[in-house]
């Protein structure tokens, strides 16, 4: 790893010498809030965003994404044919991507790319994406990255972080396609040599002001059945809507539909974001429903994201902390408050809750 300084000026005339040879993503403002979007050429990424609402997932997972095209025509030999239908992993590069919404990409990455499988769409596009992270010097009161294994300046996931000095940029340049793409963007003032310090400085100070925390430690020794069959999930639900917020929001939500869809001989074969929280989700061709009720599917995302993810992966938790969720849920469901619930149920006190 090294160390440059990038002025705000460079830091302009880089993003802009890159929309040769990358495509360059940033949040942008869309109505009337920010997302991670397609930069046209000469727009700057809005660098002060403290998060975009809809997470950084969409760049590599697409929210409705086409697979396969088939032609119906019986008229034609090669109809019902389902053909894939190509893809552009050019390189791409994604400007001010926080360290949570990074670090969600290494969470997912074991449902998308391991041993037994292997999802082409998911792996070509990560492997053809560069991270440019943007410390988070101004957290939020409902940010707790800092109990799921992350941080305000972590780097988990990134290929270079930004962090804000002085006029401009310490940068850490992590990997082999940070450095390409720093190259190309013509960075290369090395920075001085106080950086570790003014870093260290500026990971303590915003660490500092994060208030908010998840508790988790205890949950991973309980047995799932015994959290299963604990008696506050009805209360948890109660106000519960269905609405899909919190998991659309999520950075490591990865749930997908696939659909076909028909315009007169020509067949498109989708995958879309699915949702956990609607009564569809699980709902068998056999008409049966193994969650039919709202309180089944409640337990099911904060087991997914609290337990079950944790006994299979090993890899702690499956939330980034980023807070999305407990901003946007429109009746206030927090999952701070339910990871307590769950870390502290034990069938002995469920009185006592
Ligand atoms: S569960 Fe909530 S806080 Fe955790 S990563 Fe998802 S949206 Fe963010
Ligand atoms: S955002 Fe809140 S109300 Fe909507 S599905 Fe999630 S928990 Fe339920």
């Amino acid at each position: 790893m090294r160390h440059l300084f990038v002025s705000r000026e460079n830091f302009a005339d880089g993003v802009a010498a890159l929309a040769g040879s990358y495509r360059v993503y940033g949040p942008v403002q869309e109505r009337f809030h920010h997302v991670m979007g397609l930069l046209p050429p000469g727009v700057m990424p809005e660098m002060s965003v403290a998060n975009t609402r809809l997470s950084a997932k969409g760049v590599v997972y697409p929210p409705s994404e086409k697979m396969f095209r088939a032609c119906l025509d019986p008229a034609r030999e090669d109809h019902h044919v389902y053909k894939e239908i190509e893809k552009d992993f050019s390189p791409r590069a994604v400007f001010g991507i926080r360290p949570c919404d990074a670090r969600a990409y290494t969470l997912v990455a074991p449902n998308f790319d391991n041993a037994e499988y292997k999802d082409p769409w998911w792996t070509k596009g990560y492997g053809a994406t560069t991270f440019v992270g943007h410390s988070c010097n101004d957290p939020r009161s409902t940010c707790f990255c800092t109990s799921t294994g992350g941080g305000p300046c972590d780097t988990t996931g990134l290929d270079i972080l930004l962090t804000d000095h002085e006029d401009g940029f310490l940068t850490q340049v992590l990997t082999e396609k940070g450095e390409a793409l720093a190259l190309a963007a013509g960075w290369t003032t090395e920075a001085g040599a106080d950086a570790e310090a003014a870093l260290s400085d500026a990971r303590r100070e915003a660490e500092g002001k994060i208030s908010s925390v998840i508790n988790t430690d205890k949950i991973g020794k309980k047995t799932i059945l015994a959290l299963y069959d604990a008696p506050f999930w009805a209360d948890a639900a109660f106000a519960c809507i269905n609405c899909g917020t919190c998991t659309y929001l999520c950075p490591t939500c990865w749930c997908f539909d696939i659909q076909d869809e028909t315009h007169g001989t020509d067949c498109v074969r989708l995958r879309n974001w699915d949702s956990c929280m609607f009564p569809l989700f699980t709902l068998h061709g056999s008409g049966h429903n193994p969650r039919p009720e709202k309180t089944g599917r409640v337990r099911q995302r904060f087991m997914h994201k609290l337990k079950y993810y944790g006994d299979r992966y090993g890899n702690g938790v499956h939330c980034t902390g980023c807070g999305r969720c407990v901003i946007h849920c429109p009746v206030n469901i927090d999952i701070r408050r339910i990871a307590s619930l769950m870390n502290e149920y034990e069938p002995d006190n469920a009185c006592s809750l």
